[in-house]
C-alpha cells in the first residue's frame, strides 16, 4: 500500500483507494491509503509547528532541496511519465512532457529562492528609512485536479516551499500515483519533517478540513468552478488568503487569411489532445465565412485520422477519458448538442474496448458544426474531446463571440494579419492569448491564469507566484 506522508513519516490508513488504468480497467496501478480526519489534522499541526523555522531557513537550503527534486524528476521523466499516462490516460509523449515541465518548475523555483528580495526607500520623513520585504504566508493547503497529476502539484508546491511556507497537499483522489511519487522525491531530497505533507483522500473530506482549518493561512486550488466557489466562501468566512484556477470555454478564432494547416493543427491540438481534458482546451472554434467550409473539411479529415487507443501505446494520438463519470458527462453533452440542433459531423461514439480488446473509457473525438453561441455546448465546460464550430461574419463578430463567455482563461487566433493579431492580443478578455498556436501548451517560467469566471486571485507560476506565496512587510527605522 502507498501511504500518506505526514510529519516526515509514511502513514497507512484504514481505507484505501484502488488506482485503476483508464486505458485498461483490469490494470490495478496500486492501492493508496486514504487519510482520515485525524491524520489531516496531524499534517496541519506538523506543518504549523515547523513553519517558522522553515521560513527562516537559508535560501541555499531551499535551493538545494528544490534543485535536487527537480533534477530527480527530470532524470526519471520516462518512468514517471509512464505512471502518469497509466493513471490519467494522456498519451506517453504528453505525459513525459508534463513530467519534464514539473522538473523544470522545481528548478526554476529553486533559483527563485535565491532571488527573493525587497526594496529600500527613503522615508518622506527626515532620518527614517523604509524597507519592504516579503515573508512566507505560513501553512498553505494545496488542492489539485486530476488532469495534470504532476505539473499542477509542482507549480503549487515548488513556489510554496521556495518562499518559506510549509505545505499540506491534497491531490485529486483519481490520480494519487504521481502525487505519491512526488512526495517520495521530496522526502529523499532532504526536507525537514513537517515541511511538506501529503494527505490523499476525497475532496469533501480531506479537502474540506484543509479549507476550514484556521491554522492553514492560504489555500491554492485548481479545479472546477463549483468546488472553487465553495472554497472561496469558506476562505472568506475565516479570512484566509486564497487563489482559484478553474474552468474554461476557450475560443480559437480562425480568420479567412489564416494558413489552413496552421489553423487545423492548432485546433486539433487544443481541442482534442489529452482527450480535451485541459482547462486551456479550445472547445469553441469561431471561423469566418470565407474559410469556414475548407477549414471544416480539413479538420474533419484530420480528426478522423487520429488514433484513439491505449495511452501508453506508440502511435496513439488520444488516450481514453479519465473515468466513467467523465465519459458519461461527455456523452451527455453530445446528446445535448444534438438535441439543441447542432450537427455532429464526426465522432462522439464511446467504445468500451480498444483494438487489443482492453476495456477502457474510449471516445471518438467529436465535432459539431452549425452551432449557435447560446447553445449549452458553447457555454458550459464539457472537459472532453468535444468541440464546436461557430460561424462568424468577420473579425469583429468573431472577437465579440470569443469574449461572449463567463470564462476567460485562454484564447487563440489563427491569422496572417498583424493588424488582427495585434488587435486580438489587446481586446481578448482572456488571461492568456495565443497567435497561430494552440490555446493549450504554455511555458513554465511565465504567469499562468485567467480572468472573469476562470480565475480568482494572483497568477500562478513564474515570478508572479510570489504574490500569492508571500506577504509583504513594510518596516520603518529611525536613526
Ligand atoms: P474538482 O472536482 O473541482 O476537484 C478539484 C480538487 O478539489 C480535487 O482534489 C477534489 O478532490 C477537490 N475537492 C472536491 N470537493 C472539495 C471540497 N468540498 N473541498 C475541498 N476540496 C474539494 O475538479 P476536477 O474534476 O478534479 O478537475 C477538472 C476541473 O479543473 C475542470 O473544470 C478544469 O477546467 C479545471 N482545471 C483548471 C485549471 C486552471 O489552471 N484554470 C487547470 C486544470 C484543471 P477529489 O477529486 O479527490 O474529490
Amino acid at each position: 500500500m502507498f501511504k500518506n506522508y505526514i510529519n516526515g513519516e509514511w502513514v497507512g490508513g484504514s481505507q484505501i483507494y484502488r488506482n485503476i488504468n483508464p486505458s485498461d480497467t483490469r490494470d490495478l496501478i496500486g492501492e493508496y491509503a486514504l487519510a482520515d480526519a485525524s491524520q489531516v489534522l496531524e499534517a496541519i499541526s506538523a506543518a504549523a509547528k515547523i513553519q517558522e523555522k522553515w521560513g527562516l531557513s537559508t535560501p541555499q537550503q531551499r535551493f538545494d532541496i528544490l534543485d535536487a527534486a527537480g533534477a530527480e524528476i527530470l532524470a526519471r521523466r520516462n518512468e514517471l511519465g509512464d505512471l502518469l499516462a497509466r493513471e490519467e490516460g494522456k498519451t506517453l509523449p504528453e505525459a513525459i512532457g508534463e513530467v519534464a515541465r514539473a522538473g523544470n518548475i522545481f528548478k526554476f523555483f529553486a533559483a527563485e529562492a535565491l532571488r527573493t528580495g525587497g526594496e529600500t526607500l527613503p522615508s518622506v520623513r527626515p532620518g527614517v528609512g523604509v524597507e519592504v520585504t516579503r515573508e512566507p504566508v505560513g501553512v498553505v493547503g494545496l488542492i489539485t485536479p486530476w488532469n495534470f497529476p504532476i505539473a499542477i502539484p509542482a507549480w503549487k508546491i515548488a513556489p510554496a516551499l521556495a518562499y518559506g511556507n510549509t505545505v499540506v497537499f491534497k491531490p485529486a483522489e483519481l490520480v494519487p500515483g504521481s502525487a505519491w511519487a512526488l512526495a517520495d522525491i521530496l522526502h529523499r531530497a532532504g526536507l525537514p519533517a513537517g515541511v511538506f505533507n501529503l494527505v490523499m483522500g476525497r475532496g469533501s473530506e480531506v479537502g474540506q478540513i484543509l479549507v476550514e482549518d484556521k491554522r492553514v493561512q492560504a489555500i491554492s486550488f485548481t479545479g472546477s468552478v463549483a468546488t472553487g466557489q465553495r472554497i472561496a466562501q469558506a476562505c472568506v468566512a475565516r479570512r484566509a488568503k486564497f487563489q482559484l484556477e478553474m474552468g474554461g470555454k476557450n475560443p480559437m478564432i480562425v480568420l479567412d487569411d489564416a494558413e489552413l494547416d496552421v489553423a487545423v493543427g492548432a485546433a486539433v491540438n487544443s481541442g482534442f489532445f489529452s482527450a480535451g481534458q485541459r482547462c486551456t482546451a479550445s472547445s469553441r472554434l469561431i471561423v469566418t465565412q470565407g474559410i469556414h467550409d475548407r477549414f471544416v473539411t480539413e479538420l474533419v479529415r484530420k480528426i478522423e485520422s487520429l488514433k484513439v487507443d491505449d495511452a501508453r501505446k506508440a502511435g496513439t494520438d488520444i488516450g481514453p477519458v479519465v473515468d466513467e463519470r467523465q465519459l458519461a458527462q461527455d456523452l451527455e453533452y453530445i446528446a445535448i448538442g444534438k438535441a439543441e440542433g447542432a450537427k455532429l459531423v464526426t465522432g462522439g461514439q464511446a467504445f468500451g474496448k480498444n483494438p487489443d480488446g482492453a476495456p477502457g473509457h474510449y471516445l471518438r473525438p467529436a465535432l459539431f458544426t452549425e452551432t449557435s453561441p447560446s447553445m449549452r455546448i458553447n457555454r458550459e465546460e464539457i472537459f472532453g474531446p468535444v468541440v464546436s464550430v461557430i460561424r462568424a461574419r468577420d473579425y469583429d463578430e468573431a472577437l465579440a463571440l470569443a469574449n461572449d463567455t463567463e470564462f476567460g482563461l485562454s484564447a487563440g487566433i489563427a491569422t496572417t494579419s498583424l493588424k488582427f493579431a495585434t488587435h486580438f492580443k489587446r481586446h481578448s478578455q482572456a488571461g492568456m492569448v495565443m497567435v497561430n498556436l494552440p490555446t493549450a501548451g504554455v511555458d513554465y517560467h511565465v504567469p499562468f491564469g485567467g480572468r472573469k469566471g476562470s480565475s480568482y486571485g494572483p497568477r500562478e507560476q513564474g515570478r508572479y507566484a510570489a504574490e500569492f506565496y508571500t506577504t509583504v512587510k513594510t518596516s520603518y527605522t529611525s536613526g
